[in-house]
């Protein structure tokens, strides 16, 4: 073995493909049974729709390099991602756009008269100067739609005061003064049209990569552990960094979700792939159909159910999935003594998400593979 990989995700099977591919022997650990982290995906077993067991994937980038790459292992369907959102009872089209402002303020303005009133409403604060969520919510969309659209869905997603998140988790979202609802902005963006599970599968299949499920990097029963592996053989870590080091740092925050299945005797529940729940009396922050990710399978889907998946967030504890980083101050500085230690760990080299603790996209954490790979490893 030339390289071990904790961790089959997205991250863990490109430095696993990249390695293979350049003749290097590699071997990937994961703690659970299948592969594919995150992205994983797998046939619904009621209704045979395509369901995304960590919570709805949807594939973009704006990258050339990334997206080259992919497209060696999976085509991708036209599917462009559109999000709603239920607020009092009223659907509203999501990223914030003209058609939420008009719809809002039951109005039709124009691009440059809404673009007036939400620089009068958002006069409180300067966008380039936000630092925290609610800063830069207020600045960008103004005090109102903050209101109705982000304070109490973020409050329900994150559980933390607005003003010690950071910024960058409403940069995602773009702000329009169109009526363009893409929910993204980049250049190409699609669901792999096999399924994600086959994409996953294409990039682990090759002579030179051993996958072994079920096995947990921490685990002193197995023999590719912590303490017999670190030093003998160069290591790609994408576990989480906090654990890796046992907290010796304090634990950072992450959020984790409760996934609510449910099979509804109908063809279609909502209309829509995402639909999500702006107040405070809803207590999931969405709800999933997943037939709608691929309209072009209608004929091999059910036309008398459909799989839905509520989706409620909590903070993670020890025994949970962590999912989502919360990078309060607090957490910033702790990441930052982890970088500090992870620099004296010999020829151990942490990735992906929970490896860097960042808020990283599918396309980010290919991209952020290759690179390691490309600048590092290889
Ligand atoms: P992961 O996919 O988390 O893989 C890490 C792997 O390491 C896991 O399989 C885990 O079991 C394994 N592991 C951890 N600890 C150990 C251990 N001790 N021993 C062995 N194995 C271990 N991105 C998008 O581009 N579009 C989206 O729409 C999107 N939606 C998302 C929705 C949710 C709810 C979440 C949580 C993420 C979403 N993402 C999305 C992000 C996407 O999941 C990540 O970018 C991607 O999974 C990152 O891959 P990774 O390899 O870094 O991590
Ligand atoms: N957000 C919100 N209301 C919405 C959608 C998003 O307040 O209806 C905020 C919320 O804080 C969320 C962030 O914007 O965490 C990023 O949204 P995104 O849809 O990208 O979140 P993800 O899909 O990663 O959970």
């Amino acid at each position: 073995m030339d390289l071990l990989i904790v961790g089959s995700g997205l991250f863990g099977l490109t430095i696993a493909e990249r390695a293979a591919a350049s003749g290097r022997r590699v071997t990937v650990i994961d703690r659970r049974s299948h592969i594919g982290g995150n992205a994983y995906s797998e046939a619904d077993p009621e209704t045979g729709i395509e369901v995304h067991r960590y919570g709805a994937h949807l594939f973009h980038t704006s990258n050339p390099a990334v997206w080259e790459y992919v497209n060696r292992f999976t085509t991708f369907t036209d599917y462009v991602h559109r999000v709603y959102t239920t607020h009092r009872g009223v659907v509203y089209p999501l990223p914030i756009n003209l058609g939420t402002i008009n719809q809002f303020f039951q109005a039709s303005y124009s691009p440059t008269q809404a673009r007036a009133l939400i620089h009068e409403q958002a006069g409180e604060f300067e966008s380039h100067a936000a630092v925290s969520l609610e800063e830069k919510a207020i600045a960008l969309i103004g005090r109102p739609l903050y209101e109705a659209f982000i304070r109490d869905y973020t409050a329900k997603q994150w559980q933390t005061d607005p003003r010690e998140l950071p910024a960058e988790i409403i940069s995602r979202l773009p702000v329009r003064y169109t009526y363009d609802n893409r929910y993204f902005n980049d250049t190409w963006e699609g669901l792999p049209t096999d399924g994600y599970t086959a994409w996953l599968e294409r990039m682990a299949d090759h002579p030179n990569i051993d996958v072994r499920l079920d096995t947990d990097f921490f685990d002193d029963s197995q023999p590719l552990h912590k303490a017999a592996t670190v030093g003998q053989v160069p290591i790609v870590y994408t576990g989480p960094v906090d654990r890796y080091f046992d907290d010796a740092e304090g634990a950072l925050s992450w959020r984790t979700l409760d996934f609510e299945r449910e099979v509804v005797p109908v063809g279609d529940f909502q209309g829509t792939s995402v639909m999500n729940y702006a107040d405070a009396d809803a207590p999931h922050t969405r709800i999933l159909e997943f037939r709608h990710f691929h309209p072009e399978r209608a004929d091999r889907y059910p036309t008398d159910k459909t799989v839905i998946v509520r989706e409620y967030s909590r903070f993670a504890t020890p025994q949970d999935e962590p999912y989502y980083p919360v990078n309060t101050p607090a957490d910033r500085a702790g990441l930052l003594a982890y970088r500090e230690l992870a620099k004296g760990e010999k020829d151990v080299h942490f990735g992906g998400r929970l490896g860097t603790y960042q808020y990283l996209d599918m396309h980010m954490a290919i991209g952020s593979a290759l690179s390691m790979w490309n600048n590092r490893l290889s």
